[in-house]
């Protein structure tokens, strides 16, 4: 039995079986999440696909209910972190961020303009072009921010009309399962709708004949298995996958003013977002004290439990993870790189590993080429800066960058030249509400946050009356 329900047409429902889920700190199964059956994902398609042609009616009640979900999210937040950091690892305090930082979002979408544009008013006609929804949502996401991610999809899904059903990932399900719950308190019967199961559902969900509308965030591998799974139907897609973001970092840079804030941008969320500082570029004549200040950080800081008070940094969240980042550091290190810190696994039970700063490492070594999704990050000298900007950008990711340096013109100019959807200036994983988010190449399609994120639940129609 799960002492966690989905949420179908406004109810909390149990599924035939159950999987078990992990908590990584302690690598033991803690709880047990609803496996939903093919069924029970077409009652969930029903439910949702009934709900559409009342919710996609009145503007008004969409606006007021978004913000009721928003406070309902605010209300929960003391009840959903510890749920979220349990199955998820990251410390309480950060848990606890990214529910309300989630309620945030939903309110920002509550209040966005959803315009009608005039785009003719004369003798012959009034043109107007309005944004319309596309009906049923099918939203699928990643285990790194579950309830965060979600919540990118929902507001602006629900704000123009559409309604929702949301998977999480099979690691994470049990904090979005209990916002289902919170949200199923405020929302109309069937306009969010909340299952959980293995990798096969979220297949099921995208080869489905009601969504016309795939909202994926997730890997770049998956996501093109989504972009073909819609194709055939010719659902609308967007995909928010992965990155290899560099950071560049530049000679008039002051290596310990910028070592704090890269360290920051690099393994927040014990590095575990598509956004984090991967691999960090810097000149021969700074490389050794940006290593050093970077080595010096990453010893200094507190790994553990997120449960424990004053715990930075969490576990890898889960197995494959954990081994994947382990075996991308052997790698390099067998390949000549120098772990300045870390460099191994902390010993004991749970996916613990040590922030590892990894010196004289260069493009060609798997852990610069390959996204590593973890707390280790390789740190590459370059000569010229146009070698680097080339390095930057010599690769299929594109989904952001940062330049460093203390000439912001300068650093700016360089930033442009990035081939990635943000590129920011002293700065990394810097994301708001209004700020459109997505990918160059294979880091994605369509963007995420702001106007442009919601009118990718939108189809657009021309409204055209003639006057005579
Ligand atoms: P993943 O691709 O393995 O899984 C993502 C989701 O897809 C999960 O819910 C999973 O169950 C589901 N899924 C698996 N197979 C599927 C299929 N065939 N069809 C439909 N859905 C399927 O990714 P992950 O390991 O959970 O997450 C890590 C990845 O997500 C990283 O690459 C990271 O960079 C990326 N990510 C991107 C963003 C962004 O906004 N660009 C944000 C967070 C994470």
């Amino acid at each position: 039995m799960s002492d966690f329900t989905m949420t179908i047409a406004g109810e909390g429902v149990t599924a035939p079986g159950t999987f078990g889920v992990i908590n990584p700190a302690t690598g033991e199964e803690h709880a047990q999440a609803p496996n939903c059956s093919r069924e029970q994902l077409d009652e969930a398609m029903k439910a949702a696909a009934d709900a559409f042609t009342e919710w996609r009616r009145d503007e008004k009640a969409r606006r007021e209910a978004l913000l009721a979900a928003a406070n309902a999210l605010f209300g929960a937040a003391d009840e959903l972190a510890p749920v979220l950091t349990a199955e998820q690892g990251k410390p309480l305090a950060d848990a606890k961020m990214e529910i309300i930082g989630a309620g945030v979002w939903l309110k920002y979408f509550a209040e966005l303009e959803l315009p009608r544009e005039v785009i003719q008013d004369d003798d012959h006609a009034f043109v107007e072009v309005v944004r319309r929804p596309m009906g049923v949502v099918a939203a699928i996401t990643p285990w790194n921010f579950p309830v965060m991610l979600s919540c990118w999809k929902l507001g602006p899904a629900l704000l123009a009309g559409n309604t929702v059903v949301l998977k999480p990932s099979p690691y994470t399900p049990l904090a979005t399962l209990k916002m289902g719950e919170v949200l199923r308190a405020v929302l109309p019967p069937g306009v969010i709708n909340v299952i959980s199961g293995a990798d096969p559902l979220g297949a099921w969900m995208t080869e489905h004949p009601v969504p016309r509308k795939i909202s994926f965030t997730g890997s770049v591998p998956t996501g093109k298995k989504v972009a073909a799974a819609a194709a055939p139907d010719l659902k609308r897609v967007t995909l928010e996958l992965g990155g290899n973001d560099p950071a560049i970092v530049l000679d008039d840079a002051d290596p310990a003013a910028v070592a704090d804030r890269l360290f920051d941008g690099a393994f927040y969320n014990n590095g575990q977002t598509c956004a984090a500082v991967k691999r960090v570029y810097v000149p021969e004549r700074l490389y050794d004290d940006v290593v050093e200040a970077l080595a010096a950080k990453a010893r200094s800081v507190k790994v553990g439990n997120g449960m424990e008070e004053g715990v930075q940094y969490g576990p890898v969240q889960n197995k494959p993870q954990f081994e994947r980042v382990a075996e991308l550091v052997a790698d390099a290190v067998a390949a000549g790189a120098r772990p300045a810190a870390g460099g191994a696994p902390i010993d004991g039970p749970g996916y613990f590993y040590r922030p590892t700063i990894l010196a004289d490492v260069s493009d060609g070594t798997r852990i610069v080429d390959e996204e590593q999704f973890g707390p280790a990050l390789p740190v590459i000298k370059y000569s010229s800066l146009e070698d680097a900007i080339a390095r930057a950008n010599g690769t299929n990711f594109g989904l952001s960058g940062s330049v460093w340096g203390t000439d912001v013109d300068r650093a700016a100019e360089v930033a442009g030249r990035l081939e990635c959807g943000t590129a920011w200036v002293n700065t990394h994983v810097a994301l708001a509400p209004h700020q459109p988010f997505g990918g160059f190449k294979w880091s994605g399609l369509g963007v995420e946050n702001g106007p442009w994120g919601l009118y990718g639940f939108t189809e657009l129609q021309v409204l055209h009356r003639p006057k005579k």
